[in-house]
């Protein structure tokens, strides 16, 4: 099998040290680009999300490149991806791209299915084997997430522009190359030591802002116009509270070992909506009302155009930042999302932000968890 998957931020790091681990020939799908997605608009519905469109536009440049069978992750509830994968059949069919698409449904919904994408995906490996490749994979998953928290949290005050960046570039490469768990703990560290090397020491006002919406644009920088890079370079200190290793501790380590307590988002988000509208609209609400009662300063919502679960929570966030006093904007996606538009609007809002800093001045507590010191 030449095995591919889509191509969403650093995922292909762990990705691809798993199923190579199991004897897999993997295509890493090539980074998502304007011909990913023209490719992808042109096989899809107009009105789809865009997460279906730029998955369709990395699957068709994989197949390109040799790939025999697509990875994709299923879904349930009221979010449209649960049907993605007919609609990414019939798509890749009439565009003429002869592929097994094999869809990895949550263990919640479909355990019998899970385990027979996990025996197909195995091959002879043994059950050993299978630990040992997903031990790597995670460590891999946690790296990576550590890497891109330490970047939001220094991009702001490093003393060359484009330092953090080019240690956190040479830090992913050299995950990707590690082979075992100590290797890239070792490979890791290194990197958070060479990123606070290079931020400023005397410390100065910053506005900490929170970043939160649909998983896909959250965690693409491709589809979201580079965001964080931008706050960053705006004299912003981002929170992304959705991280890999947290969509599978609560998607799949949760799902198959249920006497783990998820992560309780519903208990943030209750005053204001109470119950699951499928994809990450609880999140979004839930984290924005977390991050504002930690004094976080204020709170970018990313959705794709279209996105229901998002739509739910873009229509309660206005709620959530008059009663919880925090500024929030709502930036919708779609392939027709310019750079120069997001970076108007990402300008005006950190200038506001600055300026209710300078009245208030208050510092928020929230970031005193992450890897590199504030
Ligand atoms: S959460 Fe929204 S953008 Fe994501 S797949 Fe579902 S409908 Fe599409």
């Amino acid at each position: 099998m030449r095995v591919t998957f889509p191509h969403l931020g650093n995922l292909w790091i762990p990705a691809k040290a798993f199923l190579s681990s199991l004897g897999h020939d993997v295509i890493t799908p090539p980074p998502t680009t304007k011909r990913t997605l023209s490719i992808g608009a042109s096989h899809t519905p107009d009105g789809a999300c865009l997460p279906l469109k730029v998955t369709m536009g990395n699957f068709i440049e994989a197949v390109e490149l040799g790939a025999d069978t697509i990875l994709m992750a299923g879904g349930i509830g009221p979010c449209r991806l649960g049907y993605y994968c007919e609609l990414q059949r019939r798509a890749l069919a009439r565009a003429g791209c002869n592929a097994q698409l094999i869809v990895v449904e949550p263990p919640r919904s479909d355990f019998r299915g899970f385990a027979n994408v996990v025996r197909t995906i195995k091959r002879r490996a043994t059950l050993g084997h299978v630990l040992e490749a997903s031990r790597l994979a995670w460590a891999k998953f946690q790296a990576v997430d550590a890497l891109d928290q330490a970047a939001n949290m220094a991009r702001w005050r490093e003393v060359s522009p484009g330092d953090v960046d080019a240690y956190i570039g040479r830090g992913l490469a050299l995950l990707d190359a590690a082979e075992t768990c100590d290797d890239v703990r070792h490979v890791a560290e290194q990197t958070l030591h060479d990123v606070e090397g290079c931020i400023e020491v005397t410390p100065r006002q910053a506005v900490h802002v929170g970043v939160v919406g649909e998983i896909y644009v959250v965690m693409e920088p491709a589809v979201n116009m580079d965001v964080c890079k931008k706050l960053g370079r705006l004299g912003a200190q981002v929170v992304q509270p959705l991280t890999f290793s947290h969509w599978i501790e609560s998607h799949v380590v949760c799902d198959i070992a249920r006497w783990i307590p998820k992560p309780d988002v519903l208990s943030w988000s209750r005053p204001y909506l109470r119950h699951f509208v499928g994809g990450h609209g609880v999140e979004s609400v839930g984290h924005s009302v977390e991050m504002a009662r930690l004094g976080l300063h204020g709170v970018v919502h990313l959705a794709p155009m279209t996105c229901m679960p998002e739509i739910v929570a873009q229509s309660i966030l206005p709620s959530v930042s008059l009663a919880e006093g925090i500024p929030v904007m709502s930036l919708a996606v779609d392939e027709h999302t310019a750079d120069v538009g997001f970076d108007t609007r990402l300008e005006a809002f950190v200038d506001l932000l600055l300026a209710n800093v300078h009245e208030n001045g208050k510092t928020p507590p929230y970031p005193a968890a992450c890897p590199v010191s504030t």
